[in-house]
């Protein structure tokens, strides 16, 4: 395969060298820091006082974590370094697990943010021939005008179509030949689905590649979407608060995500101990941004849960790859007393083929027991016959599941097209059991 880089000299760049790229960053950043509020007191107290205090990437272990706590604290300008009239726009993150959290640009925040996602599109194989359709929310949320910046930048031609209304996603597919689509897993399985409703061809559309991410999924799924709709998916991770997507991407040998360190400083750590990992263990991502420099953010806890695949990738990038992020730390469900992350479950269903493109996970109580449901659709061809073979899959998922989490899941199957469908990031779990006050 010839791969083909954004920059060469710094993706491919020697580790050594990348490290002291690194350390001459993080100076940087250091002296910008100490000029937003909250980093001027935290900084204090660690005795780094001037970006000298850093010779080695070492020393940014004396500085403490920054959680999203934080970032809350400081709302509204207590991350800001430099002065207001400098800022020229702000996003939030979509907020998921509390209040959102806001991220400001400089313009030349702005321009490195769109040199570092054409630097991952660029990545796959994307060329300026290609006709780019950004299936993802615009506005706040920082997907949508990310990757709009970075196609530009890669000079695609951008479709700003949005998510949602998959009956004009399709028509504008047809009429300008789309031939690569950005959009959540689970919106692109949606779309699938879709396809076969309004009776739209695969071979009436363009379609070569997408770009999926802002929520985790499986292999699994990463391979059925590639098979249903013919293509080539890759794997795209971000948070707001490191800008948004183009933190992590992954090439064209589509085993982990490339994250680009000439950009963030990424460490893995122990989420109980807060130790760092050694390489190949998995663990809590941790990030420290060296490319913005309004909103600097040191040693941020993602709750991601992640690890540095070892070894070099054949694509002859130097920058280290991370697992398929398997979800946050706080995504955890308890259930009976045992560990469960809905990433399990997923991985579980999404193997067995006669289950349909969504699912839904239910925990509610049943006397003083907690009840499992696991709730999926089933492909359309399924629906026709008797209902023996709709029990014996019934059945298989029971058991395929009990094997992996050893709990005992309600199975319910449901017809394709069925669940609810989100136009953001998929709501998987619904967890109703009555909270203790
Ligand atoms: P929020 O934290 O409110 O969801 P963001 O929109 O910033 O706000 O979302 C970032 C989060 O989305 C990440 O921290 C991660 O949990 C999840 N995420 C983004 N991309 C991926 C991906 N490719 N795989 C798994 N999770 C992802
Ligand atoms: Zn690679």
């Amino acid at each position: 395969m010839a791969f083909q880089y954004w920059n060469e000299a710094i993706e491919t760049m020697p580790r050594s060298e990348l490290e002291s790229l690194q350390i001459t960053k993080l100076k940087e950043v250091i002296r910008r820091s100490i000029r937003s509020p909250f980093y001027k007191k935290r900084l204090a107290k660690t005795g780094i006082n001037t970006p000298d205090d850093i010779k080695t990437l070492n020393d940014l272990k004396r500085i403490p974590f920054t959680t999203k706590q934080d970032l809350r604290d400081g709302f509204p300008y207590g991350f800001l370094s430099i002065s207001r009239e400098e800022v020229v726009r702000l996003h939030a993150s979509s907020g998921t697990t509390g209040t959102p959290t806001t991220i400001y640009f400089s313009r030349d925040d702005l321009k490195q943010w769109a040199s570092f996602m054409a630097r991952c599109i660029y990545s796959t194989g994307c060329t300026k021939a290609d006709v780019f359709q950004n299936m993802i929310n615009y506005g706040l949320f920082t997907g949508g005008l990310g990757f709009h910046a970075g196609a530009e930048e890669v000079g695609m031609l951008v479709i700003p179509s949005g998510s949602g209304n998959t009956a004009r996603q399709f028509r504008l597919m047809q009429d300008f030949g789309t031939t690569v689509v950005h959009a959540t897993p689970s919106f692109l399985l949606h779309v699938e689905s879709k396809m076969k409703e309004e009776g739209v061809s695969r071979k009436s559309l363009c379609l070569k590649r997408a770009f999926a991410g802002a929520e985790p999924y499986s292999e699994d799924t990463r391979r059925r979407i590639e098979e249903l709709l013919g293509i080539d998916v890759y794997n795209s991770y971000g948070l707001s608060e490191m800008n948004g997507p183009g933190v992590a991407f992954e090439c064209q040998c589509k085993n982990g995500l490339h994250i680009w360190e000439d950009g963030y400083i990424a460490e893995i750590v122990d989420p109980e101990t807060l130790e760092n990992v050694p390489e190949g263990t998995r663990g809590e991502l941790v990030i420290t941004i060296l490319c913005r420099e309004a909103t600097p953010i040191l040693r941020y806890r993602t709750r991601d849960l992640t690890g540095f695949i070892p070894g070099p990738c054949p694509c002859g990038r130097t920058h280290r790859r991370l697992y398929r992020i398997a979800g946050r730390s706080d995504d955890m469900l308890i259930i009976n007393g045992v560990n469960v992350f809905p990433s399990q479950i997923e991985e579980v269903i999404m193997a067995i083929q006669e289950v349909g493109n969504n699912y839904l996970i239910e925990i509610d109580k049943e006397g003083v027991l907690d009840r499992l449901t696991v709730k999926t659709e089933v492909t359309p061809a399924m629906f026709m016959d008797d209902t023996r073979p709709l029990n014996a899959l019934k059945e298989k998922i029971r058991r395929t599941l009990q094997t992996s989490i050893t709990l005992n899941p309600r199975v319910e199957l449901h017809e394709s097209g069925s669940l609810p469908v989100s136009e953001g990031k998929a709501v998987r779990v619904k967890d109703l059991r009555p909270r203790d006050l």
